[in-house]
């Protein structure tokens, strides 16, 4: 289970209280970031279109 190292807030304690600890933890829980894609995906038109598991050119 992953844990934002800045505010100490679990994943499971985010779904669960519906709010994220600190700015950090969407970059430092995958999971968090994952569920926020399901949930928001198809309402954030801003910006291109991130597909995972591609080429990572970076
Ligand atoms: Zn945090």
């Amino acid at each position: 289970m992953s844990k934002c190292p800045y505010c100490l807030t679990t994943y499971k304690e985010i779904m669960q209280t519906g709010f994220v600890g600190c700015e950090h933890c969407y970059q430092e829980i995958p999971e968090l970031q994952e569920a926020l894609d399901k949930l928001y995906g198809d309402k954030r038109h801003k910006g291109r279109r991130l597909k995972r598991g591609g080429n990572g050119s970076l």
